[in-house]
């Protein structure tokens, strides 16, 4: 899949770490390093991958993996006003029959007129 860097963005919730180092030990792009505070701390977030590995294993829900993917949410934004005019189009599937009869109405006035 698409496994970039730079894709992602790394917050730590310094309250919740525990600085057990999990994150650390498993981030496989060198993302994260414990502290002197006892913490970890997100000093190489372009590196991020976005495995979503450290969000898996902290055990403490420290961790939090935000994919910068702003372009898709106009893919998304194209699907719903789609299926939104097709609904819309299924309300007026009534409307064309009822003017299949207008066209038929006015060609009885052109004949009553001719
Ligand atoms: S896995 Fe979680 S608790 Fe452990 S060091 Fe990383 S952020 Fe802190
Ligand atoms: S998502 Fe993967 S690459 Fe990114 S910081 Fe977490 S473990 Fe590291």
């Amino acid at each position: 899949m698409s496994k970039k860097k730079g894709q992602a963005k790394v917050t730590i919730y310094p309250d919740w770490c525990k600085g057990c180092g999990i994150c650390a030990a498993f981030c496989p792009a060198g993302v994260f390093e414990l502290g002197t505070d006892g913490k970890s701390h997100v000093v190489r977030e372009a590196e991020c991958v976005n495995c979503g590995f450290c969000e898996l294993h902290c055990p403490d829900f420290a961790v939090s993996v935000t994919p910068k993917e702003a372009s898709r949410r106009k893919t998304d934004a194209h699907g719903d006003p789609r299926s939104e005019a097709l609904n819309q189009s299924a309300g007026t599937d009534p409307g064309p029959e009822e003017n299949v009869g207008t066209p038929n109405r006015e060609e009885e006035d052109g004949h009553k007129k001719a």
